[in-house]
Order: C-alpha cells, then structure tokens, then sequence
C-alpha cells in the first residue's frame, strides 16, 4: 500500500470535525502603517499559501485597491493607508478568481497561457476552465 493510500485511510478514520479544521485557509495579512504607507510583512508566506507568484498577487491586489504597491525584501508596502480587512477581502477575490477551482473549489490548481487566455487546471478533479480576470 503506498503513502497515499494510507493518507486517505487516515483522513478517513479521523472524526469529521478534525477534517473541518484542516481546511484550506487562507493567512490574515500582518503588517504596519508606517507614515502613509501600509507595510505587509507575511505577502510571500500568503503568496506561498495559494502557490501563486508574490508579484502576480501584488499586481491584482494594487489594482483592485488603486493603490501602488513594490515588494521590498520580503514584505509588500502599499503606498497609501489601506484597513487590513479590505486587503484580506481582495485576496480572497484572488484566490476566488485564480487559485480555486470553479468545478470543485480545491486549491491545487495550476494557471498556464494559451492564446493570451489563462487557463486553470485543477490537479483535483482535472477540470479546465479559462479565467475570466486580467491582470
Ligand atoms: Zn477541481
């Protein structure tokens, strides 16, 4: 029997609300106002978490806020003063948008380029579909 086969038997046996809390979760931003600025310190880690580049994260998140932001070193400084719950709520519309699989809502997707559309395929149920946001 191979490791994932025992997985799978594990989950199983465990009770439900076990499986509950091992969830997909997205991280909370962390971070400072700084002057004008709003700094993010954990970007790469939430980056990490959706298996998403910092930079293309950063991209969408800055657009959809209207605000610059640059990545230093490992954090992310947003030009101007942002609430963290509005921060927290666009990169929830990220992961909506490009991490989460339309067809079954798993994480483990992968984005590629074809003809200047990106594609979504989902490493879980192996559902294809065409994102619909451009950044
Ligand atoms: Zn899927």
């Amino acid at each position: 029997m191979d490791y994932e086969k025992l997985l799978d038997r594990a989950k199983e046996q465990l009770p439900d609300d076990v499986t509950e809390d091992s969830r997909f979760e997205i991280p909370k931003v962390k971070g400072h106002i700084q002057g004008v600025k709003t700094v993010i310190n954990n970007w790469f880690e939430i980056a990490k978490t959706l298996d998403r580049k910092p930079e293309h994260l950063l991209k969408y998140v800055q657009k959809e806020m209207a605000t610059p932001g640059e990545i230093v070193k490992q954090a992310v400084i947003f030009g101007s003063k942002l609430p963290a719950s509005k921060i927290n709520e666009k990169i929830t519309q990220y992961a909506d948008e490009f991490v989460f699989c339309a067809a079954c809502g798993k994480p483990e997707t992968k984005l590629s380029k074809e003809a200047g559309v990106i594609m979504m395929t989902c490493q879980a149920c192996g559902a294809r579909n065409s994102v619909k946001s451009r950044i």
